[in-house]
């Protein structure tokens, strides 16, 4: 969809106007155009800097130049050469005194990263620290880190933090190809937690990421789901798109063009469970991936919310994604190692004016995959959230002229996402290499302004 503030800039008739009126001009994203591929990170150079005595730094190098990265030390940049992507191992960052090494390191860097760069600091875990000194350090890195994406932003460069636990800081393979290659455009400004926690996978590879495994996404006819489907499908999993009978014939082009399988079933039915139970079991014996991202709204605020319009968020959104899942686990059909992804959204962390139903189940999400991922982390199952922002849908589309334009800028990347965006971060998380990331939530957003 052309972004109407960047075709004025490139109007030689209106660039003038639009520069003068001080309106941004969003950078063009550098999206991923295909798979994951083993040299994700060919022609790219990559600087590589520690502060204090970190514990992650001897494994980072390996896993940059194994993706084929050009790795260098802090000062190894010559001339103006810019960088492209900035690993930051702060996990020796134990005293706020170190925060002057983290300055000194990022500080000659902050102006030499490139278009459509990658940062990503990786921080000792808050809650392990050995002392409330040591967690004041830790904790900070993340306001450096979101702060740091609002002054990138505007150039398409995206800022992520990750706490690494000392046990964890071999899962950071893929966590790292992520997070500093395309596939991670729309996503800035995020904190997670990588943990032990979680068994390991079998296998974790690095080309056709799913290969081999089977995949459901529910309301899969159109938007974030079909992007997902599509996405999943392109790294070789064997995918199901669900969704509403009424959306058969959406469905049947969806499966003809990707070449998977599909289920019309609406997931609120009574025998839902036991239907898509029955599909697994008969088709392939269980799954390996669950998108759970059907989803409706019906907006209202609370007061003149009609009982019917409360209750039909609450039984799409959340009781039969829990309905399902217990099915599913009660029958044995998600197999170990499985990887569970639910469809939260920006409502379910900030609140939204008129959305107390919606924002009630997407708030739900969050802490049911916190619950769930410690659950079932014993036989390698994640269980995560993905919290979207302003996406260009058919829904946001529809929204009044001002209304939209507000919700496109009000992020660091001054743009709205795409499907696809929410495809790739839901992709990281159903890949067997995303196994030390289990009960979190994670924004695609731009980094908005509105929220955490
Ligand atoms: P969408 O309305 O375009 O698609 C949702 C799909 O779910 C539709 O195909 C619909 O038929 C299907 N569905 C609805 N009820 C169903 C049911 N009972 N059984 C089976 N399928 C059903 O929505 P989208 O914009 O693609 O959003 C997908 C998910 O992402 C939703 O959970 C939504 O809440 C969430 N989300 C979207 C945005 C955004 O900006 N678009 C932002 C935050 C969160």
């Amino acid at each position: 969809m052309p972004d109407r503030l960047q075709q004025l800039h490139s109007n030689p008739l209106t660039a003038w106007l639009a520069r003068s009126a001080g309106l941004p001009n969003p950078v063009t994203l550098a999206r991923a155009d295909g798979p994951y591929s083993a040299e994700l990170f060919a022609g790219k150079v990559a600087v590589l800097a520690s502060v204090g005595d970190g514990y992650l730094e001897p494994g980072l190098r390996p896993i940059l130049a194994a993706a084929g990265a050009d790795v260098r030390q802090p000062g190894e940049l010559a001339g103006d050469e810019r960088c492209d992507i900035l690993l930051v191992d702060a996990s020796g960052c134990l005293a706020p005194g170190d925060y002057t090494e983290l300055f000194e390191a990022v500080h000659p860097l902050a102006r030499r990263i490139a278009n459509n760069g990658r940062v990503l600091v990786l921080a000792p875990p808050v809650g392990s620290a050995e002392s409330p000194a040591a967690a004041a350090a830790a904790r900070g890195l993340e306001g450096f880190t979101r702060s740091l994406g609002k002054e990138l932003g505007a150039r398409g460069t995206t800022v992520n933090l990750a706490y690494v636990s000392r046990a964890a800081a071999e899962r950071l393979e893929m966590l790292v190809r992520f997070f500093c290659g395309p596939q991670s455009a729309y996503v800035s400004g995020q904190a997670l937690d990588v943990s032990a926690d979680t068994a390991p996978p079998a296998a974790q590879p690095t080309e056709q990421v799913l290969a081999g495994k089977v995949a459901l996404v529910t309301g899969a006819a159109r938007g974030i789901g079909l992007a997902t489907a599509r996405r999943l499908r392109q790294e070789g999993a064997t995918v199901v798109a669900l969704d509403v009978p009424a959306a058969a014939d959406d469905l049947a082009h969806v499966r003809g063009e990707l070449e998977i399988e599909s289920l019309a079933l609406d997931i609120t039915a009574a025998d839902a469970p036991a239907q898509l139970g029955d599909f697994l079991r008969e088709k392939f014996g269980g799954l390996d991936i669950l998108v759970h991202n059907a989803g409706i709204t019906r907006d209202k605020t609370l007061g003149k919310m009609q009982a019917s319009q409360w209750q039909q968020v609450m039984e799409v959104n959340l009781e039969a994604v829990l309905g399902i899942d217990a099915a599913l686990l009660e029958a044995g059909l998600v197999r170990d190692e499985a990887r569970l992804v639910y469809l939260s959204s920006m409502s379910g962390i900030a609140g939204n004016f008129g959305q107390t139903n919606y924002a009630t189940t997407k708030a739900a999400l969050i802490g049911y995959v916190d619950a769930l991922g410690r659950e079932l982390a014993a036989r390698g199952i994640c269980a995560n959230a993905v919290a979207p922002g302003f996406i260009e849908t058919a829904m946001t589309g529809k929204m009044p002229f001002f209304t939209r334009e507000v919700g496109r800028r009000l992020n660091s990347l001054k743009q709205g996402g795409e499907p696809r965006d929410v495809a790739e971060l839901v992709c990281f998380l159903a890949s067997p290499g995303a196994y030390g990331v289990n009960g979190n939530t994670i924004r695609v957003c731009g980094q908005a302004l509105i929220g955490a």
